[in-house]
Formats: structure tokens, C-alpha cells, sequence
């Protein structure tokens, strides 16, 4: 299948992924969260490093401190259960961050699924919920099926709708994920723009352009200049696939906003001056409709069909769902995290400020 992905330590600096995590940790703890919850957003984001998606990784520290001091999130807040019905649950997340309240929540979901064998639940006015494939790895570890939609009310509204020059939905990612018999989970998580918004900050602190046809400008004219989404008034991102991600980004502000009651896309919500995300997560036990055994084996048939299409070009790769993640963090966890330059003062600015003592992590 795939060539193991080496990261360019020109572009930044290698970082100790266990050294940062801690510092990251002490920065959260000394901003008002407690050791357990401190913990887990660390791990989260430097995970999120480690497999790639720099974006929803430590670049991300400095902006949750300031929503925590402006009181946009809420430190030390648990998943509430709003409403069960056994087979369906809504979780509550009452402003908290997310990677506590869809830690507590996926746990919840899984807990379920071993006794009915599908649950939905729902998450509503969550934090930022970080790399959603997490979610769907983490429930793929206890042998679970799922599929997750997402979306974001509030502040998070950057995408234009496939024909339409300004911002108007989310980045609204959608991640699934599947255990194996005998190997990883097979994971898929994406964003239905074509780019991440957190990809086009580290791109501008890089100094980087972005990909072409990727961001319009606020005039609705394609750009790569980073600068400009940020400009005013403000650029968009497009959505994956045209006519068909701008679809599924519709049913994200659907399944996740509205059937959640976290609300779809709008700029006038009750919560719009914050960042809050909503999950709809389906979940299955592999035996739900076929055998344990045939789902196994089925899904073991198919990514071995799949991965082994020849590459269209020599050299070329064929790579599953996840498959890409996966090569990162086994460089990454050898090499260290590269963090670019700009990223680091930031986090090092935050944990001054806060009283934290900062060493250089060097891998
Ligand atoms: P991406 O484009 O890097 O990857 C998307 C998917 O394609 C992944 O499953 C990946 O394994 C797969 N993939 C990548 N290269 C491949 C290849 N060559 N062949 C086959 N498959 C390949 O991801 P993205 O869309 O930029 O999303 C980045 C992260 O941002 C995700 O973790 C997502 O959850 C997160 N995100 C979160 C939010 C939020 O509101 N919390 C919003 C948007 C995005």
C-alpha cells in the first residue's frame, strides 16, 4: 500500500511530542482546568500533531486559552444527558471543551452500543471538538461502526455554497470509522471544504500559498494569498467536490445542527459570537444486521481490493481511509513533531503569560 510520509524538518522545528504534551498540559491547567481535563485537551491536540493535522493540533493552544479568559468555553464542564431514550441520546455539552465532552460522550455511545447494538447521539453546544477522526478511532478500538456528522454555529462560518461568493456554512466535517480483524481501525475524517481553515493559518504563518481553487477572495474571486480570507471584508473557502460536498455540508448543518437543536448555520443564533460545535454520531455493533464474522471478514476483502489497485503512477501510492495518519504518526513519533515557528511563540507567549515555565521540547 503506501510509502511512509517523512516530514521536512526544514520548514520547523522537531518538538518531543511527550514534552509538549506535558507543557501543553500545565498551560491548560494553570488557565483554570483541572489535572484530569488539562490532560485530556492536551493529548488530544498533540495527537492530533502526531498524525498529521497540524491544524487541529497545538496551533490551537493560544486561541482556547483566550476563549476560556473571555468565558467562550468553559473549563471543567462534563457531557450532560439531556435526553435517553436508550437506543438515542442528547448530550449537552454546555460550552465545555470539546475534547472533554466528546471524550465523555463517546465513552457514553459505546457503553450503549454493546447493549442495543445501534445508538445515535447527539452532541450539542459543545467547544471545538478537534479532529473528529479521533472520535470515530476511538470507537473502532471497542470494535464499533460509526459515522459522524458535523457542523459549526457561531463563529465558524468561512465556506461559500457551491455558486455563491461569500461565507455562508462550516467546514462541517464528516469522519467513519471501522474496526479490522487483525489491524488498525480504518478511519476516514474530512472536512467538507476543500481546506481547513486551521490548514490556511499554519499555511499564512508558514508564509506558504494556499492550493489553487482552494479560497475566494471577499470580492468572490479565487485567490492564494492566506492574507485575504483574513482581509475585510473577509475571503471563503470552497467546498470539496463542488456541487456534491457543498450537498453534504447541508446535511452536516442539518444532522448535526438542527436535528441537535444546536442550531444549522446562522450568523443572528443565540450562540453565534461564540465557537460551538454539534455532533450527530451513528454507532454500530459490527453484528447489528450480519454476523460479527462476515462484517470482519468483508471489510478485510475490501481493503486489501481497494488499497491493492495498482498506483496510476510509478512511485505512486494506494492508501485506505486513515492510512495516511498512520504513516505520519509512526514518522512522527520516531522524529518528533516539526512545529513551525510562528505556532511555538505562540504557545510559548501563552504559557509566559500564564506563569508556566517553557523549555524548548527539543526531540
Ligand atoms: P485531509 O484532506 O487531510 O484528509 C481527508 C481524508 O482523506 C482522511 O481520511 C485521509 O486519511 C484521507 N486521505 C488523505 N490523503 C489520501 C490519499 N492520498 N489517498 C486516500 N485517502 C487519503 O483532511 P481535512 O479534510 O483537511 O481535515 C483535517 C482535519 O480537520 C480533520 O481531522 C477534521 O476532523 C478536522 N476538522 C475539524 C473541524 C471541527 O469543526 N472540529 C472542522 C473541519 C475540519
Amino acid at each position: 500500500m503506501g510509502k511512509t510520509v517523512v516530514d521536512n524538518p526544514s520548514k520547523a522545528m522537531l518538538r518531543n511530542p511527550a514534552q509538549v504534551e506535558s507543557l501543553v498540559a500545565a498551560i491548560f491547567r494553570a488557565a483554570g482546568s483541572s489535572g484530569a481535563e488539562a490532560r485530556t485537551i492536551a493529548e488530544h491536540l498533540v495527537d492530533s500533531n502526531l498524525v498529521g493535522h497540524d491544524s487541529h493540533g497545538i496551533v490551537r493552544v493560544h486561541k482556547y486559552v483566550e476563549w476560556a479568559s473571555d468565558g467562550l468555553v468553559v473549563p471543567n464542564r462534563h457531557a450532560q444527558v439531556v435526553r435517553d431514550s436508550g437506543s438515542a441520546i442528547l448530550v449537552d455539552g454546555e460550552f465545555g471543551y470539546g475534547q472533554v465532552i466528546g471524550r465523555e460522550a463517546m465513552d457514553l455511545l459505546a457503553e450503549r452500543v454493546k447493549k442495543h447494538g445501534s445508538v445515535s447521539l447527539a452532541i450539542r453546544n459543545s467547544g471545538h471538538l478537534g479532529r473528529i477522526g479521533a472520535w470515530a478511532e476511538r470507537l473502532a478500538r471497542e470494535r464499533i461502526v460509526s459515522v459522524h456528522f458535523v457542523n459549526t454555529s457561531g463563529f465558524g462560518i468561512l465556506v461559500a455554497p457551491h455558486g455563491g461568493s461569500d461565507r455562508r456554512l462550516s467546514a462541517n466535517p464528516i469522519a467513519a470509522g471501522t474496526p479490522t480483524i487483525d489491524g488498525p481501525p480504518i478511519v476516514l475524517d474530512m472536512a467538507t471544504s476543500i481546506i481547513a481553515e486551521g490548514k490556511i493559518q499554519m499555511m499564512r504563518n508558514k508564509g506558504e500559498r494556499l492550493p489553487a481553487n482552494s479560497v475566494i477572495d471577499g470580492s468572490g474571486a479565487p485567490t492564494t494569498d492566506a492574507n485575504l480570507f483574513y482581509a475585510d471584508p473577509p475571503g471563503a473557502i470552497l467546498p470539496v467536490g463542488a456541487h456534491k460536498g457543498s450537498g453534504l455540508s447541508f446535511f452536516c448543518e442539518v444532522l448535526a445542527g438542527a436535528l441537535t437543536g444546536g442550531f444549522a448555520s446562522n450568523p443572528d443564533s443565540p450562540t453565534c459570537h461564540r465557537l460551538v460545535n454539534n455532533m450527530l454520531s451513528i454507532a454500530f455493533d459490527p453484528s447489528t444486521f450480519e454476523s460479527s464474522d462476515f462484517f470482519m471478514d468483508d471489510v478485510r476483502r475490501l481493503a486489501e481490493w481497494v488499497g491493492g489497485s495498482p498506483p496510476m503512477k510509478a512511485g505512486g501510492s494506494t492508501l485506505l481511509p486513515g492510512e495516511l495518519e498512520r504513516q505520519t504518526r509512526e514518522s512522527r513519533e520516531k522524529h518528533g513533531i516539526p512545529v513551525d515557528s510562528v505556532t511555538w511563540l505562540q504557545l510559548a507567549a501563552t504559557a509566559t503569560r500564564l506563569g508556566v515555565p517553557v523549555s524548548d521540547c527539543a526531540q
